[in-house]
């Protein structure tokens, strides 16, 4: 590809800003390329922080993608602790929290998505922590040290990876759901139910269609604790509040330059806004899906990093429309759950393995398609799953639950 005049820009340096630099650079790209990120970190992975990060290990450099050499070598000018403010569509340049503008010949929107506040007080709102960055998790963790007892708002991925990593470091764990159950988005009722025991046989306190009322400082304790007061009228004594109840897409600058946003910035199959001089993957981003024949937005680095390939292929002159099927995974106490395709609308599911070994997955069919494989513990399943899912074929219900017959077999017949 012919070097641009202005080259390429990419606002946004998490999973699918930094893919779409690296896949550019292997793929020949050799024009300007500029990354800009408001987080100062160096672009770094975000799954550890409700994990490993907050459990282990303090250290971020082992969070971050790449050294900062990588980006000498690749002539990538990284613009690190700046926030892009403005889009100027016709002139084609972002202007920086600075007043610096770059001018760009196509625009990558990489923005993700922010954690959607609790609402509280204005006192307290730096009382209610999130989880989402690197400098949120240090501050948690610095918390950590002279708490003992947790609240945790939300029964999503995150407040659930939390629960169970603050559980394994010694903390007393309560979770306010507002529905009935835990992941209730993700997964089918009866994993639901499986996952709600493991929690609550380490101790875990779920209470289940509570929001929270009223926060306020517990006047009796000196250490800064709070007082939740939940929608039953309970009040719950706590040192560490965490409010993790969902992301929202971030399409403030998307939106404020005209591009269409509706729950996302909405793209096409080849991941271009409604300017095609800019594109957008990632959370941040709604798309048609054709497997799935509807429109979604999803938050998963699988979903980030295809959508920046898709964009880098395009801008290196190939046509690939993104239609990879969705995949998840979430790590809990010692269960390594993943989860491939989406499961809404089954209408048959098949155990695979005994729930009790720790060790299963469940199949999901709709009209005896397969749509759906969640596995725990059984990365086999899950890989043989995601085959079959993007091939299309579906094992007999009848033979997939039992555990001699191999999943994968099913692509040669
Ligand atoms: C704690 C946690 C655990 C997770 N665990 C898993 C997991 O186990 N498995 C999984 O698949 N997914 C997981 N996810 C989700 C996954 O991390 C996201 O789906 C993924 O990061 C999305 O990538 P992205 O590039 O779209 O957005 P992000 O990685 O969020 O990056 C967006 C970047 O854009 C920057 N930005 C936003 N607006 C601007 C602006 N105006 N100017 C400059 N910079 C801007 C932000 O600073 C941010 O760095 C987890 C997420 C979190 C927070």
């Amino acid at each position: 590809m012919a070097p641009l005049e202005r080259g390429v820009v990419i606002v946004g340096g998490g999973h699918a800003g930094y893919q779409c630099v690296e896949s550019l650079r292997r793929g020949g790209y050799a024009g300007r390329l500029t990354l800009v990120d408001a987080d100062g970190q160096l672009p770094y992975h975000k799954p550890p922080l409700s994990k490993d990060y907050l459990q282990h290990d303090a250290d971020p450099a082992r969070l971050h993608f790449r050294p900062a050499a990588f980006y000498d070598q690749e002539a990538v000018d990284l613009r690190l602790g700046r926030r892009a403010v403005a889009i100027e569509r016709r002139g084609r340049s972002v202007v920086l929290d600075d007043g610096e503008s770059l001018r760009y010949d196509q625009l990558v929107l990489a923005t993700g998505s922010r954690a959607r506040p609790l609402s509280v007080s204005r006192e307290r709102v730096a009382d209610v922590h999130v989880i989402k960055t690197i400098a949120d998790i240090d501050r948690i963790r610095a918390r950590l040290q002279s708490v003992h007892d947790v609240t945790v708002v939300g029964s999503g991925f995150t407040a659930m990876e939390f629960a169970a990593t603050a559980t394994l470091l010694g903390k007393s764990v309560r979770v306010l759901a507002r529905g009935q159950r835990v992941l209730a988005q993700a997964l089918p009722a009866c994993l639901s139910a499986w996952l709600l025991e493991e929690h609550r046989r380490r101790g875990v306190q779920v209470l289940f269609g509570r929001t929270v009322e009223r926060v306020e400082l517990d006047e009796s304790d000196t250490t800064g604790g709070l007082r939740v007061t939940d929608s039953s009228g309970a009040a719950h004594r706590t040192g560490l509040l965490v409010a993790a109840i969902g992301a929202e897409p971030e399409t403030g600058l998307a939106a404020a330059a005209g591009l269409e946003c509706e729950d996302g910035i909405v793209v096409d199959a080849y991941c271009r806004t409604s300017d095609p001089a800019i594109y957008a993957a990632g959370d941040a981003v709604r798309f048609f899906h054709p497997l799935l024949q509807r429109q979604l937005r999803l938050e998963s680095v699988q979903n980030a990093l295809g959508q920046a390939k898709t964009i880098a292929a395009h801008l290196l002159g190939r046509s690939e429309v993104y239609d990879a099927v969705p995949w998840f995974w979430s790590d809990q106490y010692d269960l390594k759950l993943q989860m491939a395709g989406l499961h809404e609308g089954f209408d048959r599911l098949v155990w695979r393995g005994d729930p009790a070994s720790r060790r299963f997955s469940v199949l999901l069919y709709r009209k005896s398609r397969l749509i759906a494989v969640h596995s725990v513990n059984r990365p086999g399943d899950h890989m043989a799953a995601r085959k079959l899912l993007a091939a299309g074929v579906s094992p007999p219900a009848e033979q997939a639950g039992d555990e001699r017959y191999r999943l994968a077999d099913a692509l040669a017949a």
